[in-house]
């Protein structure tokens, strides 16, 4: 069995799983797809102390680096059911049962797409998901953010500083968002937001976003919209569906933990996107994937 197991290949899981290595502990690594969603990042420039980096080369890295130490990593296996009696009991789609004295539950979360024409294309030219990593980008330019929850309306705030001009475009009639954070985003001056619009399209010259459709929903009218980027906030999905009655899950079915990565199942810790902390960025997965590693030493040590 392992001392620390990892699900998760994201920057999260490679980081508890150095961190682990490094305490000497046996530790594998399972992961769908190592990288995560780092792995399908066009620009990053966030990650602090490097400039400017892309998503395959950091992934290259985080992977070079956890195989600098004797971790098992399982690429390509997914997890599909969690127990524990005396040790936690992993089941894999593939059937296998890995055992472990410890768990690091890092498996990311998954933006929501609006599948419609022209979004996948586009993706990282001009369609965006995260306003703090690629807002920068459309300085002085016309942006869309879809979707008037609170995190579309807090976009459009963030966004509003740096861009020329915000549509926001929101499907039901009324906005989601909390009344405090649509009555800034009206103070702000160059945010227009437009309810009752289903975002159609996207339009593109080859190259890049050069705007949208939307139909407005109360006329069934089809408008134009002449934009740079459009920032889609429809909601971000924690990996968590398998985890359900294992152990404890927020309402938004991210798993719940404590300052050091604990969650509601004594031995089984977690990090990143697919938790409650509240931004997910990827200094902070690694912030706290070391931090879950370090919480699954203290316990060990104590067991
Ligand atoms: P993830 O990266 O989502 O990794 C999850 C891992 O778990 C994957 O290996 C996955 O295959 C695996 N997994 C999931 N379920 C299972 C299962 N059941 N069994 C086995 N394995 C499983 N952040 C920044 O800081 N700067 C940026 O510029 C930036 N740009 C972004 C651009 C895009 C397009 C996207 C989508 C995100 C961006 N982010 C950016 C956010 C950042 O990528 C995430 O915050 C970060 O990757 C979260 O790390 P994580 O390890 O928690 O999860």
């Amino acid at each position: 069995p392992f001392d620390v197991l990892v699900v998760g290949g994201g920057p999260a899981g490679a980081s508890a799983a150095v961190y682990a290595a490094r305490k000497g502990l046996r530790t594998g690594v399972l992961a769908e797809r190592f990288g995560g969603q780092v792995a399908d990042t066009v620009g990053i420039e966030n990650f602090i102390s490097v400039q400017y980096t892309e998503g395959p080369k950091l992934v290259n890295a985080l992977e070079a680096h956890v195989r600098q130490y004797e971790v098992d990593i399982m690429n390509n296996q997914r997890a599909t059911k969690l127990s524990k009696s005396e040790q936690v009991e992993l089941e894999l789609a593939n059937g296998a049962v890995l055992k472990s004295k410890t768990l690091i539950l890092a498996p990311g979360a998954r933006w929501r797409e609006m599948n419609v024409p022209g979004e996948q294309e586009y993706r990282g030219k001009g369609v965006a998901y995260c306003p703090h990593c690629d807002g920068p980008l459309f300085k002085g330019k016309k942006v869309a953010v879809i979707g008037g929850g609170n995190s579309g309306i807090e976009a459009a705030i963030d966004l509003a500083g740096i861009v020329e001009h915000v549509t926001v475009l929101e499907f039901a009639a009324e906005l989601r968002a909390d009344a405090v954070l649509v009555k800034k985003a009206h103070s702000m001056g160059n945010i227009t937001i437009i309810a009752e619009a289903e975002t159609t399209e996207v339009l593109g010259d080859g190259n890049r976003v050069t705007g949208l459709n939307y139909k407005d929903r109360a006329s069934g009218e089809t408008h134009k919209v002449e934009l740079a980027g459009i920032f889609v906030q429809i909601g971000l999905v924690p990996n968590t569906e398998w985890l359900r009655g294992a152990l404890e899950l927020s309402p938004r079915g991210e798993i719940i933990v404590d300052e050091r990565g604990q969650t509601s199942l004594p031995g089984v810790f977690a990090a990143g996107d697919a938790t409650t902390v509240p931004y997910k960025q990827i200094v902070i997965a690694m912030g706290s994937g070391a931090n879950a590693s370090l919480g699954a030493f203290d316990y060990l040590i104590r067991h």
